[in-house]
């Protein structure tokens, strides 16, 4: 349980620490692992299987990739790779074989990085069959000194019909209005892409259902795989989302310490970005905006022609853009409980801001007079006149059709700094709620 908010950081660095070692892919028994372990922190949370060969859109669901074992051993039978040593060292959905072969051939099947001599890559190939291992350059330079040996490959995988899993929460609202919070639970070994992502999204969870007691909105909240995930998600029920939601995000790269990332939603300007945006650029010393031709994730699908959901991202180091990304070097000294908990409290802001973005009408015709009510500063310092400033410029957009976050973009304010002033405006019945 989350218990404090000083406490928070730890736990979700805790909750990567124990699914860390599990095998992720798109589909498997490490999704099922991974689920089942938010599923003891989220007990609502509902964990759904979906047939290979399921159409979805323009894909179909993939056979099921599962991995007990895999090693390269030379003559000696030493296993110089070894898959239960890092799960990064096979190739994502790698087909079962079991073979000697010379050098040369193994080669062809290896993956490195030759920048970065001591990382191992992340490598998937989940929709053409193949096999391969990932290692560290330094020891595939080592491997070229004896061309001439041999090595033995084994690998004790199975690709076959079975189910893609991912998880789904409905925390409902009062309204049918919903706030989509989706993340992803198909990387294996890697901390900030991804597994600081899904730990985010589970204490947010944890927050909404528990202290924002009193929320407006439905929460629809997906622990899905990347791509194939979010594209079968969307097929299901891309109709009730486009009527309902408000705003979403993807979380994912949220661990790390960092200077924050944006990636905005295609057309830039929905309320997911707005919201993203103010908590951004007031809760934050800096952040890096990004352009929508920067995205990478689910947000493809949820922002694509015809689904046009209003989603964006908040990160930390943004995928693609840090040298430790997909490779093993993305490890949980990487991530950290202050880098975790400031995305989860920049998330709390963007959320609590929605949940207060109510559309105002003034009661009055032409301007109140603040002064009788006793709103309008009698002493005239350079704060009480911001403060008069700010009430009548509220009162002047309030026509009905603006929410305090469009209004307070046209005044140039944090929306939340305006809250005392609309709680004072509505206690003198100068201002009314209008039903949206
Ligand atoms: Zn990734």
């Amino acid at each position: 349980m989350v218990s404090s908010n000083n406490s928070i950081g730890h736990t979700m660095h805790q909750w990567a620490s124990d699914l860390y070692p599990i095998c992720r892919s798109i589909t498997g028994n490490g999704v099922r692992q991974t689920l089942d372990y938010f599923k003891n922190i989220l007990p609502d949370l509902k964990i759904h299987e979906v047939l290979s060969g399921t159409r979805a859109f323009d894909w179909v669901v993939p056979d099921e990739w599962n991995i007990t074992n895999a090693y390269v051993a030379d003559e000696q039978g030493n296993k110089i790779i070894d898959f239960q040593l890092h799960n990064l060292h096979i190739v994502g959905y790698s087909e079962p074989i079991d073979k000697i072969i010379p050098f040369e051939e193994l080669d062809k099947h290896l993956h490195s990085l030759p920048d970065q001599p001591d990382a191992i890559p992340f490598i998937t190939s989940y929709y053409k069959r193949r096999w391969g291992f990932c290692i560290t350059d330094r020891q595939r330079q080592a491997l070229r000194q004896n061309p001439e040996a041999r090595y033995h490959v084994k690998i004790d995988s199975t690709l076959a019909p079975g189910n893609l899993t991912y998880g789904e929460l409905i925390i409902p609202g009062k309204s049918e209005k919903e706030i989509l919070l989706s993340t992803y639970i198909c990387h294996p070994s890697m901390a900030n892409d991804d597994l600081s992502g899904p730990c985010v999204t589970a204490a947010l969870a944890q927050w909404i259902k528990n202290e924002l007691s009193n929320r407006q909105n439905t929460y629809r909240i997906l622990f899905i795989t990347e791509t194939i995930g979010s594209i079968y998600y969307l097929s299901k029920h891309h109709q009730e989302m486009k009527k309902n939601t408000i705003a979403g995000f993807v979380l994912t790269c949220m661990g790390d310490d960092n200077v924050y990332s944006y990636v905005p939603s295609r057309t830039g300007y929905t309320l997911a970005d707005q919201v993203a945006q103010q908590a951004l650029k007031h809760h934050t010393s800096n952040y890096i905006a990004y352009t929508f031709l920067d995205r990478g994730s689910d947000e493809r699908q949820y922002c694509s022609p015809g689904i046009d959901l209003p989603v964006c991202s908040v990160m930390r180091s943004k995928y693609g853009a840090y040298p430790e990304y997909h490779t093993s070097l993305d490890d949980l000294s990487f991530i950290s409980p202050v880098g975790l908990k400031g995305s989860y409290e920049v998330m709390q802001k963007c959320i609590e801001l929605i949940e207060k973005n109510v559309v105002y009408r003034s009661t009055t015709l032409c301007e109140p007079q603040l002064g009788k009510r006793g709103l309008y500063p009698n002493l005239s310092t350079k704060e009480s006149k911001n403060i008069a400033f700010n009430m009548m410029n509220l009162i002047a957009y309030a026509d009905g059709k603006n929410d305090l976050i469009n209004i307070s973009e046209k005044m140039g304010t944090y929306a939340g700094d305006l809250e005392p002033l609309v709680t004072a405006l509505l206690e003198h019945n100068l201002l009314e709620v209008v039903d949206q």
